[in-house]
């Protein structure tokens, strides 16, 4: 990405061991997300009292949502080991069955971005998700000779920010399927609060409700948000972040009200200014930001379709009324032709 963007989830990645200090544990200190939580708690305790492993759980939805702390929460509650890796970084089938050969009993296998595992390399999860056995063929040709491996019982724990993208072959092999949604304000505002205590931040109602607002419904969002506020606040001589400060630091990151940041105002200028409100194709949008189509796809665009400034019809990207008024920009006269709402019926999951 070219520009530093406070509330990029991905970016955050990098934060490393203080991440990982806020990460919740358990399925009681994940904030929000109540009807995937009640799910799980049941299959958890039905899995358990049956003496088996977890069925095999896909989750999906925009990066910084909690998809990993998830797949951690999960094999803590089953009492699983966990081996997280993800899609990109099998370059060949033969890693993939060294990892689902190992002889570890009780273990889940959390596979991130699971929708970027290669095709071939992705059918040897077949017949390991379904009878927990890979298929070896040993030499080319009419010498191929064919072994099958059994393997020790598993939890595949797949995560994915484009659930589109999965091959329905992959798909219903999941027995549990999970969609997160982005978070209210008040849920994100607990979970700054909770994370203002544990790194010792003094943090009012009003100034974690102001950053939770702005969090663009994420949280990985609202964790890194907290920190740079806390240092704005700290260099300004506060020990505690009210809702003034909170303002005052999140305006100074280039922040906005609705929580857009740079990237996002530039994305929705660019379709109003070069392409007349849209629609417009993810190409060109890419082409024209000089940011690839996919951060485009899986950072920028669900949320400003959350927010009904963004709308994704068959022929492209248009924008709403709404992003006229939020960057001040004049309706043209025809104004009647854009659409008010980003909100579609049927337009379901964001992928
Ligand atoms: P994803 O895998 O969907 O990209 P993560 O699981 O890495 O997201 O979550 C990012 C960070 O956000 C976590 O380290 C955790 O601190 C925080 N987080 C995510 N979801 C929750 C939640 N429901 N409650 C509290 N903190 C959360």
């Amino acid at each position: 990405m070219n520009e530093q963007r406070w509330t990029d989830p991905d970016e955050q990645k990098s934060d490393g061991d203080l991440d990982l200090s806020l990460r919740p544990r358990n399925l009681a200190d994940f904030v929000g997300q109540e009807k995937i939580k009640d799910n799980l708690r049941v299959f958890i305790q039905a899995a358990r009292q049956r003496g088996e492993v977890l069925d095999h759980v896909l989750l999906h939805g925009p990066p910084g949502l909690g998809k990993t702390t998830l797949a951690q929460i999960l094999a803590v509650e089953m009492g699983l080991e966990i081996r997280l890796t993800s899609g990109p970084a099998f370059t060949n089938s033969a890693e993939l069955i060294a990892l689902l050969s190992e002889q570890t009993d009780r273990r889940a296998i959390f596979i991130d971005e699971i929708h970027r595992l290669g095709r071939v390399i992705e059918e040897h999860l077949y017949p390991a998700m379904e009878d927990w056995r890979v298929e070896l063929i040993i030499d080319k040709g009419p010498n191929a000779r064919h072994f099958n491996l059994q393997l020790e019982p598993f939890t595949l724990i797949g995560a994915t920010t484009r659930a589109g993208l999965i091959t329905p072959a992959l798909r219903s092999r999941f027995g549990i399927v999970a969609h997160l949604d982005f978070y209210p304000p008040e849920e994100l505002a607990i979970i700054v609060t909770r994370s203002a205590g544990i790194l010792g931040i003094g943090i009012t109602e009003g100034g974690a409700l102001e950053i939770a607002r702005r969090s663009r419904g994420t949280p990985r969002a609202a964790n890194r948000l907290l920190r740079r506020v806390r240092d704005y606040a700290q260099v300004d001589g506060h020990d505690l972040i009210d809702q003034a400060n909170a303002n005052a630091g999140l305006t100074r990151l280039g922040v906005d009200v609705l929580g857009l940041e740079p990237l996002d105002r530039r994305y929705l200028q660019l379709i109003i200014t070069h392409f007349g409100g849209g629609p417009v194709g993810i190409q060109n949008m890419s082409v024209s930001l000089g940011e690839e189509a996919d951060t485009l796809e899986d950072v920028v665009e669900p949320f400003l379709i959350q927010s009904g400034l963004l709308k994704r019809t068959p022929r492209g990207r248009e924008v709403t009324v709404h992003a006229w008024t939020h960057l001040g920009l004049e309706l043209p006269s025809d104004g009647n032709s854009i659409p008010v709402s980003g909100a579609t019926p049927g337009q379901g999951e964001l992928l």
